[in-house]
């Protein structure tokens, strides 16, 4: 008898429109100890299938089926049946330690004292890799980083001794190396306890990576399943097939080789193009553990600099301060040769520095059209239109004034065009809008200031596969034509991969390496860097079988002596622990770690390769 056995299930939402069916009639199972995946993009019915398997929709929501049993039961959460989201902070009652919430789902379970249901949250704790659990039960959960909130949600999971896991995009919103921590972590209890587990997921390198059998989901049905590699290398179905297209990066359309005419080339090559901003020996502390040190870093003319590490490392912190939102405690940044104190950085920039965030809807007025955005954008920055300055309200004659607003709209309508949306779109709402559209109407009123410097902060990281791809591809089509400089700041390298003419690799506040993309993802000299590229999960069965965890411990670490790395370096040095290694330059690439060093390493220097040595 399957684990989980779903047939026939239907849902739809009754809506002043009618009847609206979310889940049309799929079925599907999961066996005794295996994980199953659930493909498919946002919006495709994956989390309301789910949600309805656990009895977890609304009350608004009619569901249908033939059978929906765990082991022949009725699913009921907490005992036969649990689940982990995406956002574990979420899932967490702030207000309660760890300790508390890990141990009243244990009494739930189970019938037992305080003392032993405490004695259990330790040894669920250490069975998902949380090291000094003792210490753990008595923190909150935002004391925790992101890859630890997620193990203790898992810990809690399985507190409820369930036979089916289903697990919602568990590893999204984590870096490379946490996530292939945490997907080991799964295989292993999957492994070690016998419980079945259903993977929900949008990214084909995880579900590679980790199931034996996989369901393919698009509007609401299955369109195709089989066993992975049925799935990866034999696909029937046109979607699944754009899908592992789109995983693979096969779509983008204007790859970097093929740039034969664009704004870095009118000025050069990108690599060697002046630098416009730069960022000397910055640093920014909050805590003992977060922010910048000694951050030097420069944003070129027409390039893309792509900014990778894992949460923590310090990405935001930098690009805060370079954008002038943030002030730092000590260095100096130029912008253009010159330097720029603190108080003069707003006011020289203008315009000139614009982001994009990660979440389109938070970033975006509700109660302003696109149009009332964009054109505020415009008034914020004092943009001038056509080369005429933009006077103030009070100041202006009606003949200029309708004539500046004709002048306006035209840009707007340019930028709308520009950004993929369309003229109508001008006058509705942020809500009116998908996720994708959405972060196109931020790239359109990040963009219609013409700035010099476009970063985008993570601006990609909460669209599924197929809109990632649009937007990668719209960003990079218009740098491409604009010229402007962009920092682009991921934790995904596959999408760094594709997008930058260079990367800057940081941990514990400190740049780590820098170096022309091709050069750095095909050859990375940091044991750090090396660690992130392996970590990145391909959307092949065969090679995604080799995701392997990074030694050493959680999160990353910021220290005042030594290099912030040697704990979790397998290559450590004795100079490693008492003195923070110098940034070494050759070959245009800048790596800080004491193996490139003559004097530590005694063999180092331009030729040595660290990758011949694994
Ligand atoms: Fe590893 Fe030492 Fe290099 Fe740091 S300096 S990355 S600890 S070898």
């Amino acid at each position: 008898m399957s684990v989980l056995d779903v047939r026939n299930l239907s849902v739809q939402y009754l809506t002043e429109n009618g009847a609206s069916e979310i889940v049309k009639d799929i079925s599907f199972k999961v066996e005794k100890g295996e994980i199953a995946g659930l493909v498919g993009e946002s919006g495709s019915g994956k989390s309301t299938a789910m949600l309805a398997v656990m009895g977890l929709l609304e009350n608004r929501a009619q569901i249908r089926a033939e059978r929906i049993t765990i082991s022949g039961e009725k699913p009921v959460p907490g005992q036969n049946a649990a689940m982990i989201f995406q956002d574990s902070l979420s899932c967490l009652n702030p207000s309660v330690k760890i300790g508390r919430q890990l141990r009243e789902t244990v009494q739930a379970r189970r019938k037992c004292s305080r003392k032993e249901a405490a004695a259990r949250a330790e040894e669920l704790l250490d069975l998902t890799g949380i090291r000094n659990p003792a210490l753990r039960m008595r923190q909150y959960p935002f004391e925790l980083s992101g890859g630890m909130r997620q193990r203790v949600v898992l810990a809690i999971a399985l507190a409820c001794e369930p036979e089916l896991i289903i697990a919602d995009e568990p590893t999204t919103a984590l870096d490379a190396l946490v996530q292939a921590q945490i997907l080991l972590l799964f295989k292993r209890i999957v492994k070690e306890t016998g419980t079945s587990m259903l993977l929900v997921s949008h990214d084909m390198g995880v579900t590679a990576a980790m199931c034996s059998r996989v369901y393919v989901m698009h509007n609401g049905r299955i369109v195709e399943h089989g066993t992975v590699e049925d799935i990866f290398y034999s696909p029937v179905e046109e979607y699944t097939r754009r899908l592992l297209e789109d995983a693979r990066g096969g779509r983008l359309t204007v790859h970097r080789d093929e740039n034969t005419e664009n704004a870095a080339g009118k000025t050069g090559n990108a690599y060697g193009n002046p630098p416009l901003l730069q960022m000397e020996h910055v640093t920014k502390i909050f805590d003992e553990s977060e922010g910048v040190r000694d951050l030097s870093l420069e944003i070129r003319r027409g390039e893309i600099l792509a900014l990778v590490g894992e949460s923590g490392s310090g990405k935001t912190t930098a690009a805060r301060i370079l954008t002038g939102m943030l002030r730092e405690d000590s260095g100096i940044l130029r912008y253009r040769g010159d330097e720029l104190g603190q108080d003069r950085r707003m006011d020289a920039f203008g315009g000139s520095v614009q982001m994009v965030f990660q979440d389109p809807y938070a970033s975006l007025n509700p109660c302003l059209t696109v149009r009332e955005a964009l054109e505020e954008a415009l008034e914020a920055s004092g943009q001038r239109v056509n080369g005429t300055k933009r006077c103030r309200p009070e100041r202006r004659r009606s003949s200029s004034h309708s004539r500046e607003k004709g002048r306006m709209a035209e840009k707007i309508d340019r930028m709308l065009r520009l950004t993929g949306l369309s003229s109508e779109d001008a006058d509705r709402y942020p809500r009116d809008f998908s996720g994708g559209q959405r972060q196109r109407i931020g790239i359109a009123r990040a963009l219609i200031v013409e700035p010099e410097i476009l970063v985008c902060d993570e601006a990609l990281s909460s669209l599924d596969a197929t809109t990632r791809e649009q937007i990668l591809e719209l960003i990079f089509r218009i740098q491409r034509k604009i010229g402007f400089a962009c920092l682009f700041i991921s934790h995904d390298m596959h999408v760094v991969r594709r997008i930058s003419d260079r990367i800057a690799v940081m941990y514990g506040g400190r740049i780590v390496e820098t170096g022309e993309t091709k050069k750095v993802c095909s050859d990375p000299w940091h044991p750090y860097t090396k660690q992130l590229i392996e970590a990145v999960p391909e959307p092949d069965p065969l090679r995604a079988v080799k995701i392997k965890a990074a030694p050493g411990k959680d999160g990353t670490e910021m220290v005042r002596y030594g290099c912030p790395f040697a704990g979790r370096c397998g290559y450590a040095l004795e100079c490693c622990g008492e003195e923070i290694p110098e940034s070494y330059s050759f070959d245009g690439r800048e790596v800080s770690c004491f193996l490139y060093s003559d004097r530590h390493s005694g063999r180092r220097s331009r030729d040595y390769r660290m990758t011949s040595q694994i």
